[in-house]
Parts: structure tokens; C-alpha cells; sequence
């Protein structure tokens, strides 16, 4: 069983106490809590070779007087921990008096050198403020919305619709006919970079999984897709995705790109895929270890996936 990057959140989410506002209140006082500031969506970390998330105290926080609701991500060991979203300090690292070894990161950067537990934490963090953001009116009237549950639910001050942070589907899928896979080059940043990947599109509305990847498949590689086993699963907070991903077994396998999306879409031999994982192919690359695309393609690599 693997455990990605952005996964592997140790909290308990505290689902009877975030239903308790006076526990909330209280706890967001109390000197042992621990509160993860954002600023624009990057995290605070500190360390260069062992690097982690710096968490405040409520009154270092209380102190900047800053006008935003802290959002409950859980308890460790009865200590409870927040996050807060800081964007409105002009100038963070003065503001928070922070020293040379901590900095604020894009969650990208910042999961590359931190532990596993703290990209879980993380990803929460950054996916549920970034939803709260984007949510403060209600989709059924327009009315104001306001949290609730320590950010687990919005509620509408007029209609009273509530409103959950929402978690998008994407089928992420290695494909291969036996002794090759396909992967694939979608338009713009990556096609310059000489990156191929595994396919992947949203699973649509009153679809399974299996079916999403054979549509996905068949739409950008006009290749037909039999049987498809799961494999694991990673959070991906840019915004709000959950990437499922799959393996599948080709029953074609003359290639249609779909333009459109697709820069190139390729099958590819085991000996190359080898090669690219390490980082010694000529011409292409594949995603590093902090993608779920990269362990798919390992995967089929090493042998371990057989149909
Ligand atoms: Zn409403």
C-alpha cells in the first residue's frame, strides 16, 4: 500500500467537536493549540534539509489582529490544530518577525521537502481555505454564506442551504497493451518540457470510474480500454481534486490524438519507461515521485501490474 504525497494526514478531524462553537472558540484561545498560517495559499515551512510546517500560537496570531475566521483541521494528541489564512499581511515574514530558516512556499515546492504528515495537513489546509474563498454567497440565492463546523459546512444566511467543501473526481490512468503504455503530452507548458504522463480527465456526472477512464482514453488517444483495475489514490488541493488511479488493459491500439488537449500521446517500451524513470532517457521525461502518475507508471515498470 503507498501512501502519496498529500495524503497521509495524521489529525483526527474532530467531527463531535467541531460541532461544539464554544469548544471551537475555546480552543482557538487556548496557549497549546497550534495554528498553520497560509499566505495566499503558501505554507509557512522551516529547514533546509529537514524541513517542516511551522505552526503558531493563537496569541502570536492574535497579536496581528487579523480579520479572518480560523479554519479547524483536527486534533493530535488532544492539542488542536487550525488553519489561518494570513493573506491580508502585506509583508508576512516581517510582520511574523520569521528568520532565515522559514519561508512561505507554494504547496507544490513546500510538499517536495516535507514529511508525508505534514502534506496531508497541508493539502486540507490549502484546499479548504482556498473553497471557503471562493464560496462566500450561496449558489441557490446569492445571499451571504457563513461558516460553520470549523469550515466543514457554510450555511446561507437567507435560504439556508448549506454548502460542503467539495472534492473533485479525476481518473488518472496508466494504459497498456501488454509489453508497452501509453502516455501522453497535453498542450502548452508541457509539450515544451518534453514531459509525458499518464492520461487523466474529471469523471463526469452519473459516471463510474472504469467508465470515466475508457471515455477519457478513447477522447484523447482514440485507443479502446478493457479491463480496468484500481490502484491508489492522491489529494490533489490545486483546487480540490482526489486523483484515482487506475491501470488498464488496451483492446486496441492505433492512436487518434485529440488535438485539442493532446500534444502527442505515444505507447511506449518497458526499456524506455525504465530509462525515463531514471532520469536517463535522451529525449523524454516522466512526473518525479511526487505524483501519483509517476507511481502508476513505476508500477507497470517494475511488473506488477498483469491483466
Ligand atoms: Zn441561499
Amino acid at each position: 500500500m503507498i501512501t502519496h504525497v498529500f495524503a497521509g494526514n495524521p489529525l483526527d478531524r474532530g467531527e463531535a467537536e467541531r460541532r461544539d462553537p464554544d469548544w471551537l472558540a475555546a480552543a482557538f484561545r487556548d496557549p497549546s493549540s497550534r495554528v498553520l498560517p497560509l499566505h495566499r495559499l503558501n505554507a509557512l515551512i522551516e529547514g533546509r534539509d529537514e524541513a517542516r510546517l511551522v505552526w503558531l500560537s493563537p496569541a502570536e496570531l492574535a497579536r496581528l489582529d487579523i480579520d479572518a475566521q480560523p479554519i479547524f483541521l483536527g486534533l493530535a494528541d488532544d492539542i488542536a490544530h487550525f488553519a489561518l489564512d494570513i493573506s491580508a499581511l502585506a509583508d508576512p515574514n516581517h510582520e511574523l518577525n520569521l528568520d532565515e530558516q522559514s519561508r512561505f512556499e507554494d504547496a507544490r515546492a513546500a510538499a517536495m521537502q516535507l514529511p508525508i504528515a505534514d502534506t496531508g495537513m497541508l493539502s486540507h489546509a490549502r484546499a479548504q481555505l482556498d473553497w471557503h474563498h471562493r464560496h462566500g454567497f450561496c449558489s441557490a440565492c446569492g445571499a451571504r454564506t457563513a461558516m460553520a463546523r470549523g469550515g466543514h459546512v457554510r450555511k446561507c444566511s437567507d435560504c439556508g442551504a448549506e454548502h460542503f467543501p467539495r472534492t473533485d473526481p479525476v481518473a488518472i490512468m496508466l494504459i497498456s497493451d501488454g509489453e508497452r503504455c501509453l502516455l501522453g503530452q497535453s498542450q502548452g507548458r508541457l509539450a515544451r518540457s518534453g514531459m509525458y504522463s499518464a492520461l487523466a480527465g474529471f469523471i463526469d456526472q452519473g459516471e463510474s470510474i472504469e467508465e470515466a477512464v475508457r471515455r477519457e482514453v478513447r477522447e484523447e488517444a482514440g485507443v479502446a480500454v478493457g479491463e480496468v483495475r484500481y490502484h491508489s489514490s492522491q489529494p490533489w488541493p490545486f483546487p480540490s481534486s482526489l486523483m484515482i488511479g487506475c491501470h488498464g488493459r488496451a483492446e486496441s491500439t492505433a492512436i487518434t490524438i485529440d488535438e485539442t488537449e493532446m500534444a502527442d500521446v505515444r505507447w511506449f517500451e518497458r526499456r524506455e519507461i525504465a530509462a525515463a524513470l531514471a532520469g536517463e532517457h535522451p529525449t523524454i521525461r516522466v512526473p518525479g515521485a511526487l505524483a501519483i502518475a509517476h507511481h502508476l507508471i513505476k508500477a507497470w515498470a517494475d511488473g506488477d501490474v498483469r491483466f
